[in-house]
């Protein structure tokens, strides 16, 4: 059901007919009716490459172009009040103000529900712009969630820090410990969240028993699958409620873009499309333009970065100086069954620690390496490689650090699209400094 966004500067409508226009129970999913003709749809169902490079888009676009042209327009004109009246009544879907959406917008999200084997996807500005904008839609005050406890950190930071201010009740457990989840969940409780993998852990969350514990309590649940993709996973065939992309990540993939996609059901989805109009936490038609270029490739990016991911772990593993590795396709992950049941590769990134090493030792490393460049993100073409302690968690308490699991010698490294046995090479020179 679309409710129509009136902006700030139209007219309210004579009467509530695009009110009660949209109310009704049988209509079509969102998607189809936001300014999306039959042919948007019409590589839904095709395999994932296929999807990739067409899905969502208009066969015939503006000109002739092959690509989508990117709307730079933050407003879209009505040719007169008549015109204006078919759109307020629900007669006429069609693009209205930039804060409620653009074709870039529509393309984008329609090829990524396909991807994501869901029926609606919202973008957003960014990867945190989608978990702030879901919450702030489905919690008020005195309502709870429950999430595992390996996160990424600013996730952690909105949820404990930042909801409470608003009331909200968040209760933390070991990632993977259900039964301290089942413990955690009581009448007010709201939302079950939890990524997978997670971030810089790798653990992978067995996704029936999650969807299952939020069902059986009649709670919605929320995967944050960023580190997957959907190359990967689809966790909504597992029955997950919302699924969440950094889209600067993986779907980006050329480190360009800033970018966030929810993904889900579009009854559940309606309203938070709303507060995202209200929220104004948009992209932006140019990193929306990236974004649709970048997904183009997204099925060959993911499997030379699934490739790369294994071969460097495997070799990493079998280093002496390396002490633990974190990747969810090696053996000696704790989570590794689960991993190989539920995903088809498991990523270009690993968290490793180097042996008998202080934090100093561990930076000669990363400083001594030839191809990753050193920063923070994940997932695109270019291998990066970081210090977590350094990059992301300097300016917590040594305890806190404890608590989150990220010791002085750990190192974090994506894997990009280059050759494996440089990649290699490149870590077996800076590994001997
Ligand atoms: N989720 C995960 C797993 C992440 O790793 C990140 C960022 O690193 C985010 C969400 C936030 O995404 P963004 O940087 O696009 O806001």
């Amino acid at each position: 059901m679309q409710t129509k966004h009136t902006s700030g500067d139209a007219a309210s409508p004579p009467s509530s007919a695009a009110t009660n226009a949209s109310s009704s129970d049988a209509s079509p999913p969102l998607a189809e009716r936001r300014g999306s003709s039959g042919d948007r749809s019409a590589t839904r169902s095709a395999n994932l490459s296929t999807q990739c490079v067409h899905a969502g888009e208009l066969r015939q676009k503006d000109s002739g172009s092959i690509t989508t042209p990117t709307y730079t327009a933050a407003t879209f004109t009505f040719e007169s009040t008549d015109d204006l009246m078919r759109f307020v009544n629900g007669e006429e879907q069609r693009e209205e103000y930039g804060r409620y959406g653009n074709p870039n917008e529509r393309s984008v999200e329609a090829k990524i529900a396909a991807m994501e084997k869901c029926e609606e996807a919202i973008v957003y500005g960014s990867g945190m712009a989608a978990l702030v904008g879901l919450l702030m839609t489905k919690l008020s005050s005195g309502d709870e969630i429950v999430f595992f406890d390996q996160c990424y950190h600013r996730s952690r930071e909105f949820c404990a820090k930042h909801l409470s201010r608003f009331g909200v009740v968040t209760r933390q457990v070991p990632t993977g410990d259900f039964d301290a989840m089942e413990a955690a969940i009581n009448e007010n409780t709201r939302m079950l969240v939890s990524e997978s993998p997670t971030n810089p852990h790798l653990s992978v969350i067995d996704l029936e028993k999650f969807a299952a514990v939020g069902k059986a309590n009649e709670i919605e649940t929320l995967i944050d699958a960023t580190l997957a993709t959907p190359y990967n996973m689809n966790p909504a065939e597992y029955g997950i409620d919302y699924v969440l992309h950094s889209a600067t990540k993986y779907l980006g993939g050329h480190n360009d873009l800033i970018a966030g996609v929810l993904c889900g059901r579009s009854e559940q989805l309606e309203p938070v499309r709303n507060m995202r109009g209200i929220l104004g936490n948009i992209s932006t038609p140019h990193n929306l333009y990236l974004l649709e270029r970048g997904l183009k490739t997204f099925e060959l990016r993911m499997q030379r970065q699934n490739e790369n991911g294994l071969r460097v772990a495997r070799f990493l593993e079998s280093h002496p100086r390396v002490d633990r590795i974190y990747y969810p396709g090696l053996e000696s992950h704790p989570t590794h069954a689960v991993a190989a049941s539920q995903m088809r590769g498991f990523g270009g990134l690993i968290t490793f620690t180097i042996r008998d090493a202080d934090w100093k030792q561990t930076a000669n490393i990363v400083d001594a390496t030839r191809i990753p460049r050193i920063a923070a993100s994940l997932g695109g073409v270019e291998s990066l490689i970081e210090q977590p302690l350094v990059m992301s968690y300097f300016h917590c308490t040594p305890e806190d650090r404890q608590r989150f699991g990220i010791d002085d010698n750990m190192i974090r490294m994506s894997c990009g699209i280059e050759n494996a046995d440089d990649l290699i090479a490149d870590l077996d020179q800076a590994l001997s400094v």
